[in-house]
């Protein structure tokens, strides 16, 4: 550019030198030239403006993890967009072949085959997930327990509409306990220290994979983005008029509601809810996230929210928050300083944390 620059200038000076020699032609020169190099650069602005297209949105869904996946990516690029988000869908699928308790190869399978027996070396990343799954249970007072696998199946919501009897309940009482979980760090082993344990991370694997998702779209070059991994989503850049993205909270009781909006951009938001996955017998609603002590349906709460940086933490949270119920679970939310949540306890009423005051717009109160 510089050298260009300069070459030019000799180049004028020694027309400037031949003025006097050929007037007329110098002076149709002078008006030319500087109007050809304004007309050059205008094409050039132009067939740039041409060849950027506007952005546009491109969606697209997958089933994976036993949900719906749905990936948006926002790009003047239609193919890149569709490559990134193969990507995405691909990530997930990873993630699911390696933490999924419904896949006997996944590595969490072989740790559970392995309760009381030996320790298994695990992926770092799910090494990881299970390190991150006991803090969030030290938080929440053990409401978060990734130890309920056990429970989980006996009761096979979603499957089987079948009530586990007490008895039944009783006997895997013993081995709920997250704090029986070993971790090796050297190792990078995980070991079940009893037999009949089980590891589940349905309440925390799908907002970890809406973060790595994330990560390998923006890799690929958008900028722009929603993955939604069913209700656990995770928000980056903006909309395409450059607003942030509204998230909207879906209403516990009337089905295709949404009982709240919220603006967002790179944040994580999970919603865990008795809506989601439940079969209601004798009047009585029993869903899929349980209270570790009872190891019966948590009755506290309808739905929780939880907005944090990552998905992992928010996916987690708000399962465990919602076994808290909403006092208890909004005075960890007012206490964690990254984290904010809406509770819509059983009664139907709506808590909103102090952060978030102003921010959430109630569309369609319980
Ligand atoms: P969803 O699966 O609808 O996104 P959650 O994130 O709340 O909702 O996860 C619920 C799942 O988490 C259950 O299906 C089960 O696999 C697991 N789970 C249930 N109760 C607990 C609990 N107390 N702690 C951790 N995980 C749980
Ligand atoms: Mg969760």
């Amino acid at each position: 550019m510089t050298s260009g620059v300069r070459s030019q200038k000799p180049e004028v000076r020694s027309q400037e030198s031949g003025v006097r020699r050929k007037p007329i032609l110098y002076s149709v020169f002078c008006i030319l030239y500087p109007v050809s190099c304004i007309l050059s650069l205008i094409i050039l602005l132009l067939s740039l403006g041409c060849s950027k297209k506007p952005p546009s949105v491109l969606k697209r869904q997958q089933m994976l993890m036993g949900t719906i996946v749905e990936i948006t990516a926002i790009s003047s690029e239609e193919e890149r967009a569709n490559l990134a988000i193969t990507a995405g869908f691909k990530e997930i699928r990873r993630l699911e072949e390696m933490m999924s308790t419904y896949i006997d190869e996944s590595e969490i399978s072989k740790v559970n085959r392995e309760a009381g027996v030996e320790g298994v070396k695990v992926d770092q990343e799910l090494f990881d997930v299970v390190k991150t799954s006991l803090k969030v249970s030290e938080n929440t007072g053990g409401g978060f327990n990734i130890a309920v696998g056990p429970a989980i199946k006996l009761w096979d919501i979603g499957g089987e509409e079948h009530l586990p009897a007490e008895n039944e309940l009783e006997k895997i009482k013993p081995v709920i306990g997250y704090k029986e979980i070993s971790l090796d760090e050297d190792g990078r082993k995980l070991f079940l220290k009893k037999t009949g344990m089980g590891i589940d991370l349905g309440g925390i694997a799908k907002g970890y994979a809406a973060d790595r998702a994330e990560e390998i779209i923006k890799r690929l070059g958008i900028k722009d983005g929603i993955i939604a991994v069913a209700g656990d989503l995770k928000v980056f850049g903006k909309r395409p008029d450059k607003k942030p993205w509204k998230v909207g909270i879906k209403h516990p009781r009337k089905e295709g509601a949404i009982l709240a909006e919220i603006e967002l951009s790179d944040e994580a938001i999970s919603t865990s809810g008795d809506y989601e996955r439940y079969f209601i017998k004798d009047g009585v609603r029993y869903h899929h996230i349980l209270d570790p002590v009872t190891l019966q349906p948590a009755r506290e709460c309808q739905s929780v929210t939880i907005i944090a940086k990552s998905g992992i933490m928010a996916d987690a949270y708000a399962t465990g928050i919602f076994v808290m119920g909403p006092e208890k679970g909004m005075e960890l939310i007012e206490r964690l300083p990254d984290i904010e949540g809406v509770i819509v306890d059983k009664d139907g009423k709506v808590h909103i944390s102090s952060g978030l005051k102003g921010k959430v717009r109630i569309v369609g109160e319980s």
